[in-house]
């Protein structure tokens, strides 16, 4: 049932769109949907070969000479559910619950990521007492999975002057720049070789307790990276003993700071119970050293039995030193923003025994593209130094912040006039559509904001009602303003 809550048009239109399955991936029906809607309602649309969809909103009478605005979304929802739950996300509507002054979901993610902002859309396009200048709805797919919707938008079927992207989730908290990225792979040559009888014990080494987390959003919480600690583990103990080291792998994720690394080595008999010692006191070193951000950091070590096989010197000198002298975690914070944002880092992803190598999978952000390329410069003239390979791909483009446009002096000031609050500028150290977009709209001025959502991406994902109540007024409110 239609939950009555205010504002009743944007609640009213994000049950229809909640009664449509729309996982990122199956969004033909939704994007046919909202191009009925606009049809409907007398308004041009365009749908591409994403699903993405364009309608076309001509100016209210009297701001026809108003700048063109663009306003964007994504109309593809993130579906987890509790474990009990049997809801069908290829067929099932969204349950509404209120409670309070929040809207959540029975059982499953509610969608107000980044439903609400085609709510708030389609519910100014059915109102044509709204006043606003010429409008461009742009509804993008595919956004939590990979942003393939952003990815094939054309700068060429648009023309705003300014871009309001409705996909952030603080309300008050004002986007205006996000990193870009790559990946980069070292190709370390993994040649084997039989164990020397002299190393006959053996100990699996393994680095546990961290927590990991985010690699964009979390790398500013400066924690530990289980790969780095590995490797540093294994060069603390070459300095005062000889040993084979027959396999390194750790990380999961190329997203996630690697809570998780093992080793395994053979040592003399006559060193055994030396570098077992030795590892208890690094475990400690480690544990001060990341006490309070990673107190949990632990070395866990068991005896084995001695492998046949172990990595030739080279191998493990390679892999050692690359991996303790690469850079790692956050590079620089950012000096134009206010508050503590992270500019550009790194992550040692993911080691892994390949076909005939070690892989090292490194992936970097920044929001300034100079910054990132002299860190991909480091990253592979260390291997180079080395003579390991490396490789760089995946790129994806920062969408760099311009300090004091009209875009962000209108918005933020309509902002403080409405609610009487002062606005935080943030910039997100994670890939964004707005970087995407910013690509093929080089000179549209673009800013991000929305209503408070919580927990998105979980089955607890819920949204304030007073809140969009508020930013909807905001909103209108801007187009209403906007010279
Ligand atoms: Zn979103």
């Amino acid at each position: 049932m239609k939950p009555s809550i205010q504002p009743q048009a944007v609640f009213d239109k994000f049950y229809d769109i909640d009664q449509i399955p729309r996982g990122s991936g199956n969004e033909k029906a939704i994007s046919d949907y909202l191009v009925a809607f606009a049809k409907d309602h007398g308004y041009e649309a365009k749908q591409d070969s994403e699903n993405n969809v364009i309608i076309k909103v001509p100016a209210t009478k009297g701001y026809e000479s108003a700048p063109s605005v663009i306003l964007q979304g994504h109309m593809d929802m993130v579906c987890e559910k509790t474990p009990e739950s049997t809801h069908d996300f290829t067929k099932d509507p969204i349950e509404f619950v209120v409670d309070g002054d929040w809207l959540k979901a029975k059982d499953t993610t509610l969608g107000a990521d980044d439903g609400m902002a085609v709510a708030m859309m389609l519910a100014i396009m059915d109102d044509p007492s709204i006043p606003h200048g010429p409008m461009e709805c742009l509804i993008t797919t595919n956004e939590e999975t990979g942003m393939n919707g952003a990815i094939a938008v054309k700068g060429s079927d648009l023309s705003g002057k300014y871009l309001l992207n409705l996909d952030s989730e603080d309300e008050g908290e004002f986007t205006i720049g996000c990193a870009g990225g790559c990946h980069v792979e070292i190709g370390i040559p993994l040649l084997r070789e039989n164990r020397n009888h002299t190393y006959n014990k053996a100990f699996h080494i393994s680095v546990e307790g961290l927590l990991g987390g985010h690699s964009g959003m979390e790398i500013v919480k400066q924690r530990a990276n289980a790969n780095q600690i590995l490797a540093r583990t294994l060069y603390e103990m070459h300095k005062s003993y000889s040993f084979q080291t027959a396999s390194f792998s750790g990380g999961t994720k190329h997203n996630a700071i690697p809570r998780q690394a093992e080793t395994v080595i053979a040592v003399k008999e006559v060193d055994f119970d030396a570098i077992k010692n030795l590892l208890a006191h690094l475990s400690q070193v480690y544990q001060q050293e990341f006490t309070p951000q990673d107190a949990g950091l632990t070395l866990s070590v068991k005896e084995v039995e001695a492998p046949d096989l172990v990595y030739a010197d080279d191998t493990v000198e390679a892999l050692v030193a690359y991996l303790i002298l690469a850079p790692n975690g956050v590079y620089s914070m950012s000096q134009t923003l206010p508050g503590n944002i992270v500019e550009t880092s790194n992550n040692l992803a993911i080691v892994q025994e390949k076909q005939n190598f070690i892989s090292i999978l490194i992936s970097t952000r920044s929001s300034s593209k100079s910054s990132l390329d002299f860190l991909v410069t480091k990253l592979t003239g260390l291997a180079e130094v080395l003579g390991i390979s490396s490789r760089v791909s995946d790129g994806y483009p920062a969408w760099e912040y311009q300090p004091g446009s009209d875009l962000e002096k209108q918005v933020l000031a309509i902002y403080k006039k409405v609610t009487g609050k002062e606005p935080i500028l943030n910039s997100v150290h994670a890939g964004l559509e707005c970087g995407l977009l910013k690509e093929q709209l080089p000179d549209t001025q673009m800013i991000s904001f929305g209503p408070t959502v919580q927990h998105p991406h979980t089955p607890q994902e819920r949204v304030s009602i007073s809140s969009v109540d508020r930013m909807y007024t905001f909103l209108l409110t801007v187009l209403k303003e906007l010279k």
